[in-house]
């Protein structure tokens, strides 16, 4: 039996089909953002966030009240989840209580519905814990460091990341300064990428100690940026793309291409009111060749014999 043939209208855009309560919470005052607005704001965004937290253990930043009240930053399942959310149980501490993880949009509006304001996965997905298939190196400027210093460290940083052989993707953080994110093949193990992201952080200390630190106990970091390498270790997470952050100003950790990575664009410029306008402008998705980008970590080379 055939199926009768499909309207060959487009395609309408994904809806969930979670029932939010009190739609009308205001979760970011001064913007006037909803719950029900950061509901349409990641329905809107979806195809473009799903790869980055879709199948990945979350660690969840939560403000039932909004980004003014309490907020509590959770890496385990808590009681009334929302049924669209998994649990995944970590296979190297099977005791512990289970993780929090997403397969589909209805469990990203779940999220929403649990009162969620920011989204931080792990670097691995739940097929290959121990391998992660990106690495994220956070550029944290200290104070008085002009913006124009932190486009730079990004620039440099990308270009160690493509000696090595790997691409480089840019973010805002949607904070105070940038993401330069790279994806792997997911080979080296945690320990391995962690070293790899230490060195990388180090000789960029080393090479120019005036412009940048690698540790966070260095007490001098004014006018210096922090190559914040510790993302990458297991366990350990960093905010997604497009995630919001619970700050003022309801900005967004948005991707870019590296040309825009202007002075006219700061770490909070992207926002949850400005997306859907950048989205409809933009002619592709600044980071669509992701994961098909994805090149293995290189073990360092053994000294030559000879
Ligand atoms: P910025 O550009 O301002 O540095 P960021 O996202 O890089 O923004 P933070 O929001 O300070 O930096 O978070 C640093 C990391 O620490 C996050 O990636 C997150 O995984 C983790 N983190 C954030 N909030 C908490 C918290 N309340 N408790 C524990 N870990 C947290
Ligand atoms: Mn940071
Ligand atoms: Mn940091």
């Amino acid at each position: 039996v055939r199926e009768t043939p499909k309207s060959k209208a487009s395609p309408q855009p994904e809806r969930p089909t979670v029932k939010l309560t009190h739609p009308d919470r205001i979760y970011w005052p001064e913007e006037g953002v909803t719950k029900q607005g950061l509901a349409d704001y990641y329905t809107e965004v979806w195809k473009y966030i799903a790869p980055f937290v879709v199948a990945r253990p979350l660690a969840l930043l939560r403000g039932p009240e909004g980004i003014t009240g309490q907020t509590f930053f959770q890496k385990h399942a808590w009681k009334g989840l929302n049924t669209n959310i998994a649990l995944v149980t970590d296979p190297k501490d099977k005791d512990d209580e289970p993780l929090i993880s997403i397969n589909d949009l209805d469990g990203l509006i779940g999220l929403v519905q649990s009162a969620v304001l920011e989204i931080h996965p792990w670097g691995s997905t739940i097929t290959d814990w121990e391998r992660p298939d990106m690495i994220i190196m956070d550029l944290d400027p200290g104070e008085n460091v002009p913006w124009e210093q932190v486009i730079a460290g990004a620039l440099e940083t990308r270009e160690r990341l493509e000696q090595a052989g790997l691409a480089a993707f840019i973010k805002t953080s949607g904070g105070k300064g940038l993401h330069v994110v790279a994806p792997v093949k997911p080979k080296a193990t945690w320990p391995e990428v962690k070293a790899f992201t230490k060195a990388l952080a180090d000789s960029m200390a080393s090479d120019s100690p005036d412009s940048y630190v690698s540790t966070i106990t260095k007490s001098k970091r004014t006018g210096k940026i922090l190559i914040d390498y510790l993302r990458n270790q297991r366990g350990m997470t960093a905010v997604a793309p497009y995630s919001t952050r619970a700050r003022p100003g309801a900005a967004v950790s948005m991707p870019l291409e590296w040309d825009e990575l202007t002075p006219g664009i700061g770490p909070a410029y992207f926002t949850v009111l400005n997306t859907a306008t950048r989205l409809a402008a933009i002619k592709r998705d600044p980071w669509a060749d992701f994961r098909a980008a994805a090149a293995p970590i290189e073990k360092p080379k053994t000294k030559k014999r000879g």
